[in-house]
């Protein structure tokens, strides 16, 4: 009773063309990125936003990655 007819359906899922995903790559990359540096760096090597407001709310994150801190 292995026919076609008692088998499930199966999805084939489209494939995204790399021309269509490649800018949400790039806007997810820089995104990243500007997380690393907030994480990594924000109020610690360079600053953009006075204060240590920043620096306290990523603290736990930086010593967890191993960015250096004090
Ligand atoms: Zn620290």
């Amino acid at each position: 009773m292995n026919t076609a007819a008692h088998r499930a359906p199966t999805a084939s899922a489209a494939p995204i063309p790399l021309r269509e995903a490649l800018p949400w790559i790039v806007f997810a990359g820089l995104l990243l990125l500007l997380g690393v540096y907030f994480v990594g760096a924000e109020q610690g090597a360079t600053s953009i936003f006075e204060g240590m407001y920043v620096h306290e709310f990523v603290h736990d994150g930086r010593h967890l990655l191993g960015f250096p801190c004090h």
